[in-house]
């Protein structure tokens, strides 16, 4: 149950409602330029967010440049109290968070809980990996020496984050990167600087109370422009960009060119398999909640069915009657399916993609459209559809973020769904419906799904920190979150140590003087 208001919510957080204009949680910031914020949900403007100008990113670089001296040389576990005691703050600020990430981006309260929920997850599991940063021990060729790698921390990580996890893929980076011993710049989506902000004030609390310095944590607002002076930063050795696959090969190629590292979390088009051997009431709530969750605002949603033609009607039939049953209306009242898109210009583009599919030969089977009318003001809700479509249309290869899910029909076996899956230029998640062995490994095999994220009996959304997130292609190739997504925040080193009177040189070389 929500305890309080929007207001409130925004007085909690630290956040200055009203077009009065608000910083960072620290006063380094002179532009008289601002970024509005518009929800979503009821057009309504909430607050404003001041952009940082070249003068104030050098400021805030100095500031971080600074943190990274000392904050390295504290030990791990340390750094992991540090997080240990954000996560205990992100569990005070759960509600008010929550209500902000619905506010600001759309999705529905009960998903900006979980998107806080996700943040304290993350936290909890770098706690317990600030205890185990290992490197390995080898044997070396040569007597009487020792040979090992250790993992140092980087130095600033930059991070750049979409608007639709508008505070857990901060946290999946920052938490991992402040074990870590990085301090982190972070440049959330123009579309939802508040959450930021908020982010931000509360980090800036857990810091303050340990009498550390703010620049382990720094918060640079405005769009691509401001993106863009951490891509050309030699003092960014890793950009962590999360967005578009346009945006990832442009963050890609800036940072390459001086040599940095960037990790790239890109767009998505991912397809579920519905095979003769599927249970059909699973498939529907999967493919459902997978196409319409967060508006199909997800780089996880659900954009294909791969359907197999034994059961392809059936399939069909269940999915029109559930569609039917959606609720569609303001995201943070829980009686409703299905908030606004983010803005009206995505309204746009789900528009395009439906004229589109039908302008290549598709068929519409769910109609889409603009709702308007009482409670719909801010002109962002439409109404999923389903369109049956074919792979190769150009519109079913790209990723169009709004709730638009195509049906695609297969009839032989397995491989040949596959082959559809695999057919596109992305390759984040991928899954499928069968209780047929042969059927489930021949997916998860080798020559099975080419994405990051392959998942049987349960749909394409949906992750858990736990396990490395990411994926392949066009996706961008990164790792983030669970797993040994650590690494990628840390320099490695090599090191052969000598605790003898000889100095023998490797592979028997000779060097007599
Ligand atoms: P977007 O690419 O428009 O913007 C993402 C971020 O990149 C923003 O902060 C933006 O200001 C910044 N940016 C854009 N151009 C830049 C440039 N040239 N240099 C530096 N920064 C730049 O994406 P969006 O509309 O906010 O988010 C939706 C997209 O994000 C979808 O494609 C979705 O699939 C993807 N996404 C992927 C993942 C993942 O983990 N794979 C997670 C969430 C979202």
């Amino acid at each position: 149950a929500q305890q309080f208001g929007m207001t409130e919510a925004l007085e909690i957080l630290g956040i200055k409602t009203l077009n009065q204009g608000t910083s960072t949680g620290s006063n380094w910031f002179s532009s008289n330029e601002k970024i509005d914020s518009f929800s979503p949900v009821d057009g309504k403007l909430v607050a404003s967010v001041t952009t940082t100008t070249p003068q104030d990113y050098e400021k805030v670089m100095q500031a971080a440049s600074e943190a990274f001296k000392t904050f390295r040389l504290m030990p791990a576990p340390k750094r992991g109290e540090i997080v240990r005691q954000f996560g205990e703050k992100l569990r005070k600020y759960k509600e008010p968070l929550g209500k902000l990430v619905s506010y600001e981006m759309g999705k529905s309260y009960q998903e900006g809980l979980g998107e806080v929920q996700e943040m304290i997850d993350i936290c909890d599991f770098a706690v317990g990996l600030s205890r185990q940063l290992h490197g390995l021990t080898m044997h070396s060729e040569r007597p009487g020496h020792r040979m090992y790698e250790q993992y140092h921390p980087l130095g600033i990580v930059g991070i750049i984050s979409a608007f639709n996890f508008p505070v857990a893929v901060w946290s999946w980076n920052t938490a991992l990167a402040w074990i870590c011993g990085d301090v982190c710049v972070w440049k959330p989506s123009e579309k939802t600087p508040l959450c930021g902000v908020a982010c931000q004030n509360i980090i800036a609390e857990v810091l303050k109370e340990n009498n550390l310095p703010e620049g382990i944590s720094c918060l640079i607002n405005g769009d691509y422009k401001v993106g863009e002076m951490m891509t050309h930063d030699k003092r960014v050795p890793l950009v962590s960009a999360t967005g578009s696959t346009r945006m990832g090969k442009i963050v890609a190629q800036a940072c390459a060119a001086r040599l940095g590292n960037s990790l790239l979390e890109l767009g998505g088009n991912n397809a579920i398999i519905v095979t003769p051997d599927a249970d059909i009431k699973m498939t529907v709530i999967g493919a459902v909640f997978g196409a319409v969750g967060t508006a199909g605002q997800r780089c996880t949603s659900t954009r294909r069915l791969i359907i197999h033609e034994s059961i392809y009607e059936k399939v069909k039939e269940a999915l029109v009657s559930a569609y039917g049953q959606l609720r569609i209306g303001n995201p943070l009242d829980q009686n409703n399916h299905v908030g606004p898109l983010i803005d009206t210009h995505a309204v746009e583009m789900y528009n395009k993609a439906l004229e589109k599919v039908v302008a290549e030969g598709g068929n519409i089977l769910v109609k889409g459209g603009v709702l308007q009318g009482e409670g719909y003001e801010s002109g962002c809700y439409v109404k999923p559809a389903i369109a049956e479509a074919q792979n190769h249309f150009e519109i079913v290869q790209h990723e169009t973020f709004a709730p638009v899910l195509y049906l695609l029909k297969y009839s032989g076996d397995v491989h040949e769904a596959i082959a559809i899956q695999n057919g596109v230029a992305q390759g984040l998640s991928s899954a499928i419906m069968t209780n047929n062995l042969r059927e489930a490994e021949a997916f998860l095999s080798h020559a099975g799904s080419d994405c990051g994220i392959a998942n049987v009996n349960i749909g394409t959304s949906g992750a858990e920190i736990g396990g490395a997130f990411g994926g392949e292609k066009e996706t961008g190739g990164g790792r983030e979150s669970g797993s040994d997504a650590w690494r990628v925040y840390m320099r490695r080193q090599t090191n052969t140590i000598n605790y003898t009177t000889n100095l023998p040189l490797a592979q028997g070389i000779k060097f007599d003087l």
